[in-house]
């Protein structure tokens, strides 16, 4: 059983498509080079229009898409899996008590807050 990864905008709720088995530390990465695919999108977009080849970067499943860095370039970026959790969240597991049966949860503030586990985000994005 493996979990899937994917580079992942918090602000705009968008996903980069990814070969589904890359590793949580293959796609910070990407996550790390993205300011510089950001910035090498246009002239990628250019240089294709005169027939370099330079359409796939990456190869078979596995391409990068420099447009989508650009389209997030600035925007708060993490890992995401497939379950929606985000590598910049505490992930613990608590049990709430707030119902008739008590359940899990998972926490979703920042990894390394103080206080109660809490199923918002500290920035308040969705
Ligand atoms: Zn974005
Ligand atoms: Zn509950
Ligand atoms: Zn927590």
């Amino acid at each position: 059983m493996s979990t899937n990864y994917f580079p992942y905008c918090v602000d705009c709720q968008s996903g980069h498509p990814i070969a589904s088995d890359r590793l949580d530390d293959e796609c910070r990465a990407l996550v790390r080079a993205s300011p510089a695919l950001a910035a090498f999108a246009d002239a990628w977009a250019d240089l294709s229009t005169y027939g370099y080849p330079v359409m796939t970067l990456g190869r078979d499943r596995d391409y990068i898409h420099p447009e989508w860095f650009k389209a997030h370039a600035g925007h708060h970026l993490v890992v995401r899996n497939e379950y929606g959790d985000n590598d910049d969240e505490c992930g613990k597991r608590y049990q709430c008590h707030g119902c008739k049966h008590p359940h899990e949860l998972r926490c979703r503030r920042h990894s390394g807050h103080d206080g109660d586990h809490a199923e918002g985000r500290d920035d308040g994005r969705p």
